[in-house]
C-alpha cells in the first residue's frame, strides 16, 4: 500500500529528494514547490508546466493539504481569525493583522503549551501536541491564498502577495517544536516558497536558552523575547521555565543570538500585570538587567481571562511605565490590541478550545461544529465583518 505524502510537510532538499525518487530532476521539485506555495495549488491537474507523467505519478502518492478551517471571522478592525481542526478535538489559531504597509500573520507551533505561563490562556490548556510541518506552513499557506481569494485571486494563478510578515505568537512554545518550527522557516525564507526576509520572520519564545542558541546556528531569524518580569522571583511566578533557565543566562543567549541574527536588537515582550509586574521600580530594575543587550521593548496591554486572576494595568501606567524606559533610550512601543471582538488578541488564542483535561468537552464541541456546518466543516463557512 502507498503511503500518501503531505507535500506541505518537506522542505526545499526534502522536495527535492522525494522528486528523485521519482526519478524527477531537481528543478521539477521546485517548479513544484512555487506551484504549491507561490500559487497555491493543491491539485496535480492544474500544473500545466509538469509532465502529464509526473502528474499522475504524484496524483498516485501525494496530496496537498492544510489543516481544516472550522471558522473564520473578520474583525471590524480587519483582523481575520481563522480556527483549525488538527484532530482529536485540538484546534489551533491564525491570526492575519493588516495594516497599512504590511500584513502580518500569527501562527501557531503547539497544540496546547507545556510552559503554563500564569497569564496565558494557551497554557492553561496544558500541552496537547507538537505541530508537523505541514501544519505549521499549512497556516500560511492557507491564509496566503486564503486572502488572495478574497481579492477575487483563485488559487492555482499568480497574485500579488498579502502576507508580508510572519509571527510565531500564537499557541504553543515553538522552540520546544523545534525541528518542523524550523522547517518550516526554511520554506517561508525560500526563493522558491514565500520568499520572506529573515528580518521580517520572528520567532517569539518564552525563554528556552538551549534552543536560542541552536536556532541561531540553524536559522537565524528575528528574536522575540517574553520577558515580563525584571527579576528572577518574579519571573518564577509568571513563567515556570524561568526556573530552569533564569535571567542572566537568558540575557546572555540573547547577546549571543544578536551575533547570527538578521536585526542588531532583541525585542523584549512585556505583558502589563496591573500591581504584578508594572510599577517604575521594575522598570528601572529592567534597564539594569537589559543593559548589555540591544533590545526594543513592546508593552503589551494584558488580555485577561476569567481564570487568570489578573487585572491590566490602566492606560496611564503603561504609559508612564514606556516613558521610563525611553528616558533610559530604550525604544519602546505599547502594542495595540486587535481584533478583541472575535477574541483574536495576544493570549486569547485559546479562546474556543478548552482544558486539555476535558477533552469530553472539547470532542463534543467538534461534533457541535461538524453539525452546524454540516457538509461544509472544514471549509470557509463563516465571514463576520
Ligand atoms: N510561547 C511563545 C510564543 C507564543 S505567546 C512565547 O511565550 O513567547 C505570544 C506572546 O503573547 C507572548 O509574548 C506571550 O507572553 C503573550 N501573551 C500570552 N498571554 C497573553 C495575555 N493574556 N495577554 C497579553 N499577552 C499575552
Ligand atoms: Fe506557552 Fe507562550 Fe503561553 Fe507561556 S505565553 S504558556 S510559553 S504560549
Amino acid at each position: 500500500m502507498t503511503v500518501l505524502t503531505n507535500l506541505l510537510d518537506l522542505d526545499p532538499a526534502q522536495l527535492i529528494a522525494y522528486c528523485g525518487e521519482l526519478g524527477e530532476k531537481p528543478f521539477r521539485a521546485k517548479q513544484l514547490q512555487r506551484w504549491i506555495h507561490q500559487f497555491g495549488a493543491s491539485n496535480f491537474e492544474e500544473m500545466t508546466d509538469l509532465a502529464k507523467s509526473l502528474r499522475e505519478k504524484l496524483s498516485g502518492r501525494a496530496y496537498i493539504a492544510a489543516p481544516a478551517v472550522v471558522s473564520d471571522h473578520t474583525s471590524l478592525d480587519g483582523t481575520r481569525k481563522w480556527l483549525l481542526d488538527v484532530g482529536q478535538g485540538n484546534a489551533i489559531e491564525t491570526v492575519f493583522i493588516p495594516e497599512e504597509n504590511r500584513g502580518t500573520l500569527c501562527i501557531s507551533t503547539q497544540a496546547g503549551c507545556a510552559v503554563n505561563c500564569r497569564f496565558c490562556s494557551t497554557g492553561k490548556q496544558g500541552f496537547n501536541r507538537n505541530l508537523s510541518v505541514g501544519e505549521i506552513i499549512g497556516q500560511l499557506w492557507m491564509a496566503e491564498f486564503e486572502l488572495r481569494k478574497s481579492k477575487g485571486i483563485e488559487p492555482g494563478h499568480k497574485g500579488e502577495r498579502q502576507i508580508t510578515n510572519v509571527v510565531m505568537m500564537g499557541m504553543g512554545e515553538p522552540l520546544l517544536n523545534f525541528e518542523p518550527t524550523v522547517t518550516a522557516l526554511r520554506l517561508m525564507l525560500d526563493d522558491n516558497a514565500y520568499g520572506l526576509s529573515r528580518r521580517r520572520v520572528t520567532l517569539s519564545t518564552s525563554g528556552v536558552v538551549p534552543m536560542i542558541d541552536k536556532l541561531s546556528q540553524e536559522c537565524p531569524v528575528a528574536l522575540a523575547v517574553s520577558l515580563h518580569a525584571s527579576n528572577d522571583a518574579l519571573r518564577d511566578s509568571l513563567i515556570p521555565l524561568n526556573k530552569k533557565h533564569p535571567l542572566q543566562e537568558l540575557m546572555a543567549a540573547c547577546k549571543r543570538y544578536l551575533d547570527y541574527a538578521p536585526r542588531d536588537f532583541v525585542t523584549f515582550e512585556y505583558c502589563m500585570l496591573d500591581g504584578v509586574n508594572d510599577g517604575d521600580h521594575h522598570a528601572k530594575e529592567l534597564i539594569q538587567l537589559v543593559k548589555n543587550v540591544p533590545c526594543k521593548f513592546n508593552l503589551i496591554p494584558f488580555n485577561p481571562f476569567p481564570e487568570s486572576g489578573l487585572r491590566r494595568s490602566v492606560n496611564p501606567r503603561i504609559k508612564a511605565f514606556a516613558q521610563v524606559l525611553m528616558d533610559a533610550g530604550i525604544v519602546t512601543t505599547i502594542r495595540k490590541t486587535r481584533g478583541d471582538d472575535i477574541d483574536a488578541a495576544c493570549g486569547q488564542l485559546a479562546g474556543e478550545v478548552q482544558d486539555r483535561t476535558r477533552v469530553q468537552e472539547r470532542m463534543q464541541k467538534m461534533d457541535e461544529y461538524k453539525k452546524k456546518f454540516g457538509e461544509n466543516f472544514g471549509k470557509i463557512v463563516e465571514v463576520s465583518s
